[in-house]
This record gives structure tokens, sequence and C-alpha cells, in this order.
């Protein structure tokens, strides 16, 4: 249950881009609330990359920005410098982790338990895992493998599947929404949404994103929490 509520929404995204303050200007006007996933050793830095067809711009606030920006929600990691995980030595995939978890830790003022695996593919495996376990405090891990379910994944935190991936399509969306809306489970049931806030620049994606938080959101049996708050309780 989540705080006496057998419903839950929380969003994840990632790379902690210049588009998250508009996304969160959104969560905050419905009352939802979401957990970014960032790499402290690319803050304060302004690249690009292409994806969909675009180029797209990858700035990302300043350290001394992050804890203002992300007030009310939550920050987690996404390793140092967006590290493909099951490529590295053991020490570099503690360092990567570990690291970036202390390194947010330190500017947000609390401490950072969640951590989204970086890049697509095969992007985490037993021994990362066991890793973690062993040597960094992450506590929960998002993967990219879909659900495509409400079900609570209870066991198995550090690689854990979200509902679905928002570019999944908006009609696939809105159906998920309308369903999870008028769900009347009697077991916790969590819809998990996780993207980029930068994949929002395309078409009226960012119209469309707004009318799936007004959809879903002022729902009396839904508890809106951060990853943290619905995954481990606190
Ligand atoms: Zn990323």
């Amino acid at each position: 249950m989540f705080h006496g509520k057998m419903k839950a929404l929380t969003f994840s995204y990632d790379d902690g881009v210049f588009q998250d303050r508009r996304l969160l200007k959104i969560f905050n006007k419905y009352g939802l609330k979401g957990t970014f996933n960032l790499n402290s050793d690319m803050l304060g830095s302004a690249t690009a990359f292409f994806f969909g067809g675009m180029t797209i711009p990858r700035v990302v606030p300043r350290a001394s920005e992050i804890a203002e920006i992300y007030k009310g929600h939550e920050v987690a990691a996404h390793t140092l410098t967006h590290a493909m995980l099951p490529k590295l030595a053991d020490e570099d995939v503690i360092r990567e982790v570990e690291n970036d978890r202390r390194a947010l830790s330190e500017i947000v003022g609390y401490d950072v338990v969640g951590l989204a695996y970086p890049n697509g593919g095969q992007n985490y495996d037993q021994r990362v895992i066991d890793l973690l376990k062993e040597h960094t405090g992450i506590r929960y891990a998002r993967t990219l493998v879909s659900s495509n379910s409400f079900d609570l994944q209870t066991e198995n935190l550090l690689e854990y599947r979200p509902t679905v991936y928002h570019n999944c399509g908006w009609d696939n969306l809105f159906r998920l929404a309308h369903e999870f809306v008028e769900l009347k489970p009697d077991t916790p049931k969590l819809f998990y949404i996780w993207g980029h806030s930068y994949e929002f620049d395309r078409g009226d994606s960012w119209e469309k994103m707004e009318e799936l938080c007004s959809i879903l959101a002022e729902k009396d049996d839904i508890f809106y929490g951060t990853n943290r708050e619905v995954l481990l309780g606190e």
C-alpha cells in the first residue's frame, strides 16, 4: 500500500537536461512526482546528440542549480559519465555508480539511493547487480524493460521494470492512463512511466504529455510519489 492507497503513479526521467524544467512545471501544476537521474560529471556541460532524425542539444544545468530545479522531487544516479556498465571492470562500475551517488547526495543534501542504468540494449547484467549490492549505496535501479503491467515488483529492485517508456505511442499511453484511473484493485498497483524530457520537443508531445498528466492528476485513490517513495516506502 502507498500511504493507505492501493494505486501509485511515478515518473523517471534521465540525463538531467534543460527540458526537465518544463516537465517539472507540468508535474508541479498537476501535483505529480518524479525521479530525475543525473550524471554528476556532466553537470554544466553543453553537447548535442542525434535522436529520431534530429540533432538534440544536451544542455545540463550546473551543480549549483540542481537542488533548486529538482526541489520536491527525487534526484537519483545515472553514473558519472553515462557509462555502459557491463563493459567496465569491477572497480570502474563501482566508481561510476558510487561516486555519482555520493556527488549527487552532496549536491542535493540527502542520501541518493536510486539509479537508472544508462544507455540502451543490455545495459546491466548479474555482475553489475552484484557489484551494486555489495559496494554501493544503491537500493533500487530502473531498467529499460517495459513490464506493460501495473503489478508492483517487490523483489529484485536492482532490476526494476517500469510499466512503459513514454515513447510507446500516445494512444497506448492514454489507454493505459484511463485503464489505471478506472482500476479498483485489491492489491497494490503502480503505473511507472519513464523517458527523457528532450523527447517532448518533437511534434506536439509537450501538449500530449500535459494532457496525459491532467488525466492522471487529482485522484483521491492514487498516491503521487517519487520512485523512492513508491518502491521503498520512504
Ligand atoms: Zn541516459
